[in-house]
């Protein structure tokens, strides 16, 4: 009895493997139609596709077969109505996940194929939500296009994220205060940072931000190859730079987020780890009278770690187990100066440069909570946060490590790392 109980149960769990299969025998399918539909469009055969989607409706079975098919209607010259959304009256989930799939659709398009321009807010009356996912996008990528064309596209975008009646019809609460997001992306963009400010805290009170998010990550096009690293630093450090405040108007952070607080913890911490190459970079920057003035400085901070735990904080191999600093010993950056100012801002290494603002494993954001209450309440109804992908800019400095070590004599190291203080005392009594 017991086996026949046992038996039964298997088959049962059969049943619902094999309707498992299934249901993924339809994704791979719907995919394939996917694939097949993007191909037709991405050459131009809009006509195509059309019979082919008319012979077969059963094959547009997912919200991103429909954002196709919507604009393949679109880059005919057509208008959309409302039967080609749906049948029945369209649920306004659908609506909205079929405005935020077309505009993805569009801007991965465009990306890889430029394809025909196409102005989305003409479709508004079928596709409201369009006023948020069409201007975001617009926002976004404005610095994409050329300058005679940035101000045309601006005042196109202002003229529907500032009329309130765009929005009236939107769902949700959350739907309606992106308006507000994307007032504030406007005023970023022309500079006028505190009616961003302004219009964030607005969309703040009026957004109820969930806990679970994805990150969007925008990278640098700068590679270099190792031995150049070093003079090229410079010049790498200005690219991180320019895509960070592209993160930053795009985020809606603050443009000095530790100004803004009046906080310079991190500076007073054990923070930050450096490579040799970066503090080469440091020092070859200084003048011979400034580099004294640190070294001092971190003298006096290398005594007090002798004193508390009878050794100096050492330069490692990053590639071991090792730590630069394995007593979490907390003190002062020495380039930090009494007015709580980084003496070195502009070669400052890149842990300094870009904490708040990058992924470096592609999974989290490295931020304090000031920069990440603001994600929280400034990211997208999508729940997107945008940060800078450091990884490659990581790696191009870790090559080029690589390489000085074995120039100055850290023969058995493949990629020494230390404090600034451990840096600095390099050369001195330790
Ligand atoms: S990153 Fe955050 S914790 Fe660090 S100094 Fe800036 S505001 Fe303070
Ligand atoms: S280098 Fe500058 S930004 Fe970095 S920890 Fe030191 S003082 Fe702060």
């Amino acid at each position: 009895m017991e086996q026949a109980a046992k038996n039964l149960k298997s088959l049962e769990m059969l049943a619902s493997t094999d309707s498992g299969y299934r249901q993924l025998e339809q994704e791979s399918e719907s995919e394939k139609n996917q694939f097949k539909f993007l191909t037709l469009l991405t050459q131009g055969k809009y006509q195509e596709l059309d019979a082919l989607m008319m012979e077969n409706p059963h094959l547009i079975d997912t919200v991103s077969s429909k954002a196709i098919f919507l604009l393949n209607i679109l880059l005919r010259g057509q208008k959309i109505i409302p039967m080609h959304i749906s049948i029945r009256k369209p649920a306004p989930a659908l609506i909205d996940d079929l405005s935020y799939a077309l505009i993805e659709l569009y801007q991965n398009m465009h990306k890889l194929f430029e394809i025909a321009e196409i102005d989305f807010y003409q479709q508004l009356e079928v596709l409201p939500n369009l006023a948020i996912y069409f201007s975001d996008y617009l926002l976004k990528n404005v610095i994409l296009r050329e300058q005679s064309d940035r101000q045309d596209l601006l005042n196109k975008t202002k003229a529907i994220i500032f009329d309130d009646t765009k929005f009236a019809d939107l769902v949700d609460e959350n739907l309606r205060a992106q308006q507000y997001r994307l007032q504030a992306l406007y005023y970023r963009r022309l500079g006028q940072d505190e009616a961003a400010e302004q219009a964030i805290a607005h969309y703040s009170e009026n957004f109820q931000a969930g806990t679970s998010y994805h990150l969007e990550k925008l990278h640098t096009e700068f590679a270099c190859p190792s031995q150049e690293v070093l003079p090229q630093l410079g010049k790498i450090y200005q690219e991180v730079d320019a895509i960070q405040s592209e993160v930053l108007v795009q985020s809606g952070i603050y443009r000095d987020t530790c100004f803004y607080y009046q906080c310079t913890d991190c500076c007073k911490r054990d923070f930050p780890t450096v490579s040799l190459t970066e503090f080469l970079h440091i020092k070859n920057n200084l003048s011979k009278a400034e580099l004294e003035k640190f070294k001092t400085r971190a003298q006096a901070i290398q005594d007090e770690h002798i004193k508390e735990f009878g050794e100096p904080m050492k330069i490692v191999d990053q590639t071991t187990s090792s730590k630069e600093n394995p007593h979490e010993f907390k003190f002062t950056c020495p380039f930090l100066n009494e007015a709580d100012q980084c003496e070195i801002h502009s070669d400052r290494p890149l842990a300094c440069r870009s904490f708040g603002l990058a992924t470096i494993n592609n999974q989290d954001v490295q931020a304090c909570k000031f920069y990440l209450n603001q994600y929280q309440a400034n990211s997208s109804h999508r729940a997107e946060r945008i940060v800078y992908d450091s990884r490659e800019t990581t790696a191009m400095i870790g090559g080029s490590n690589k390489l000085l070590a074995q120039e100055h004599g850290f023969k058995n190291m493949k990629q020494p790392v230390g404090t600034l203080v451990a840096w600095l005392c390099l050369n001195s009594k330790s």
